[in-house]
């Protein structure tokens, strides 16, 4: 018998239930259940076809060893220009590190500047990783309350008010997971405003949705406010916009004087991102980018029948999910709590969802519904439901 003496951090670790749901969903339909899929947030679309043969490519080119632990110059580059194109932004590549997937810059953020001690605020309900990692590097998670009535979008007057001496590092999310809330300008513009007033708070801005709005709404980037520069990180990759969850492919652009020490974290951690993946994301940012509308158009239709439809369940109501690919309808009406509702149609539907206590405390009487999903399957999994309800 071995006698383990694991580390205490590890018991302050969290986890994403969105994993646990679909390695449940898996066990299901292996024993022979037909499972309809809407807990899992990546896109049902391949990655498109000439990306994939850039990596092929690479391969064949002889592209096997170590990159540059930032990235590769003609991909930071490429960042860049494609920052250019979408938000209007000059970015100095030299201040963007590429990274393998979204994950790793939230993880490297919040090891940077927690620990005992400090203060860390995150959106709740929000992206699950966020409050697990403040946790786990020792340091007070402060929620940012996410309400419905306020289309999700967060307040800055709350989030000011809750910055005392202690505040290291603030977390903001939009287009947001699991909500679709899009924050919108104006409340920006007060949050960079009263963040004047707190030179010593750092924002990290979780933008990996960016290209995911509707109803004609525009993506505000963080970086389009030049005076907070200095203490921002902005997160973006390929996971979602090209479909490209499992290639492991993302971005941040730092602050200048946090770019050395986040470059040693990738080398003692992963050395720098695979070459082929990288030169999959260049051909993505430089190729054609109607796949990319195409997909979002999708979304967009199949989103349109989602909230419509959720609308139309017994006790349930459902607010125009602005952005991203979920939904995140409101289930008080129907008596369940979130997660006797998320155990309730998986095992007597056979329709995967994610309870949205999964996402923080204030996501009780909430599920979310990824559309990532066909129209067709969203139609049956909600008529599904509708019958047990
Ligand atoms: N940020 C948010 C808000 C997300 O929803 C996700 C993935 O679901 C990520 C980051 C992580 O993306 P990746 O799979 O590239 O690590």
């Amino acid at each position: 018998m071995s006698e383990l003496q694991f580390a205490q951090s590890l018991s302050r670790l969290g986890t994403e239930s969105a994993f646990v749901v679909l390695a449940r969903a898996q066990q299901l339909a292996a024993q022979g259940k037909d499972i309809i899929n809407l807990g899992i947030g990546q896109p049902d679309f391949r990655t498109p076809d000439h990306i994939v043969e850039a990596g092929i490519k690479a391969l064949r080119d002889g592209h096997h060893g170590y990159t540059p632990a930032n990235g590769l110059p003609v991909l930071r580059e490429a960042v860049a220009a494609d920052l250019h194109r979408r938000h209007g932004v000059e970015v100095n590549p030299d201040h963007i590190v590429v990274v393998p997937g979204g994950k790793p810059t939230m993880f490297f953020a919040v090891m940077m500047f927690g620990e005992p001690g400090a203060e860390i605020m995150y959106p709740n309900p929000g992206f699950p990783i966020y409050e697990s990692v403040i946790r786990y590097s020792g340091a007070t998670p402060v929620p940012i309350a996410l309400r419905e009535e306020n289309s999700f979008a967060f307040s800055a007057e709350e989030v000011l008010a809750q910055i005392t001496p202690r505040t290291r590092l603030i977390i903001i999310n939009s287009p947001a997971n699991p909500t679709g809330g899009v924050t919108p300008k104006a409340e920006i513009d007060k949050l960079v405003a009263g963040l004047m007033e707190h030179p010593h708070v750092a924002l990290m801005s979780d933008e990996i949705y960016s290209n995911m709005l509707y109803g004609g709404r525009e993506h505000v980037s963080l970086l389009q406010y030049p005076e907070i520069r200095d203490r921002l990180i902005m997160l973006d990759g390929w996971s979602k916009t090209y479909a490209m969850t499992g290639w492991r492919l993302g971005y941040a652009v730092w602050p200048e004087a946090a770019v050395p020490h986040v470059t040693r974290l990738c080398i003692n951690d992963h050395s720098c991102v695979n070459a082929a993946a990288q030169f999959a994301g260049l051909a993505a940012l430089t190729g054609p980018q109607d796949a990319v509308q195409d997909m979002v158009a999708q979304f967009d239709a199949r989103r349109q029948v989602i909230v419509r439809e959720l609308n139309t369940l017994p006790g349930v109501t459902c607010t125009d999910a602005a952005g991203a690919f979920y939904a995140f309808p409101n289930i008080a009406g129907t008596g369940l709590t979130s997660m006797e509702a998320q155990n309730k149609f998986l095992d007597e539907a056979g329709v995967a969802t994610v309870a949205g206590t999964s996402f923080g405390k204030w996501g009780e009487g909430y599920l979310r519904f990824s559309y990532a999903n066909s129209t067709a399957n969203i139609l049956e999994a909600l008529r599904r439901i509708r019958e047990i309800l």
